[in-house]
């Protein structure tokens, strides 16, 4: 079974039966177990799942970044080309050039003691030769415009410090599109944000799928982030995949209880109203 359904062609993404394993001291347990998925160019993919379902290790083993003591199992296919049997060098380029990752907290991947340009420059110079400083300097520019920065050519020369949660997640954003990678793993890039922020950067994420037609694997725990960007869907569960379809189709009619569960867990707008009401009607405000 897969989460784009498909008639013959190959998926630009395509997973299949990835099961991670770390050692226990009885033996081992699987916290990926047997799953499959697809995404076509182009698309968006929704992976949620409660905290400790195997979202971020689905990604990492995806990228071929596992923890050193995991075991992996199953194939990866990008573009029809297996990463699962790439030497480290050949998978370092698939990092650099066709693949791009974005993590929940933007300050800790970011060094505080560089300026967020000098740090975009760094993450395109690793991956691309005989790049001139002047030639580095001008990409990172480009991509903090990109991402709605204003005033890029001044503020690439700030450290992160000076910047707040949600432009740092747009640094973020702008060092992993600096090489024009083909699919972005964005594993709960909103989640460390406030709401209004959370609906900026996803509006950003939506922006630049449309204007470049980039891959995006949204990683989340809140099915309304999903329902915001992604196409289709898969729900992990304790590593397995309990549901997968088209969104509409899982918001509309979720098969598996677990769905149900974090359907009724997303916040609705008439709740938030409702909330609300009280302090409209004593009409002050602390
Ligand atoms: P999620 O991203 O969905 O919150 P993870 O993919 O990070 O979940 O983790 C899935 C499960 O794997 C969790 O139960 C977690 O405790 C376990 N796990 C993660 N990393 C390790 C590790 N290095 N060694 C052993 N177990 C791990
Ligand atoms: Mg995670």
């Amino acid at each position: 079974m897969s989460a784009t359904p498909r008639s013959g062609a190959s998926a630009f993404l395509d997973v299949r039966d990835l099961t991670v394993s770390f050692p226990t001291s009885t033996g081992h347990t699987d916290v990926v177990s047997h799953l499959d998925l697809t995404l076509d160019a182009g698309g968006a993919l929704g992976i949620v799942g409660e905290s400790g379902s195997g979202k971020s290790l689905t990604s990492l083993a995806i990228m071929g970044l596992l923890p050193p003591s995991a075991t992996r199992s199953g194939r990866v296919l990008l573009g029809g080309d297996d990463l699962t049997s790439m030497s480290e060098p050949q998978l370092r380029r698939v990092r650099g050039d066709r693949v791009a990752m974005v993590f929940q907290d933007p300050l800790s991947s970011l060094n505080p003691y560089y300026t967020v340009g000098k740090q975009i420059e760094e993450a395109y110079c690793s991956h691309r030769r005989g790049v001139t400083r002047r030639q580095a300097r001008a990409v990172a520019v480009e991509a903090m415009e990109r991402v709605h920065i204003k005033e890029a050519g001044r503020r690439v020369d700030d450290y992160p410090h000076q910047f707040s949660g949600g432009m740092r997640q747009r640094v973020m954003i702008a060092m992993a599109l600096s090489t024009e990678p083909e699919l972005l793993i964005a594993d709960e890039p909103t989640t460390a944000l406030d709401v209004t922020v959370q609906a900026q950067i996803l509006e950003l994420l939506q922006e630049i799928r449309r204007d470049t037609g980039l891959a995006l694997v949204l990683i989340t725990h809140d099915l309304a982030v999903v329902s915001e960007i992604a196409d289709h869907v898969v729900v992990m569960r304790r590593g397995e995949c309990v549901e997968m379809g088209p969104v509409e189709a899982i918001f509309s009619d979720p098969q598996h209880e677990y769905t149900r569960d974090l359907l009724d867990a997303v916040p609705r707008i008439d709740d938030e109203i409702a909330a609300l009401r009280p302090v409209a009607a004593t009409g002050g405000r602390a």
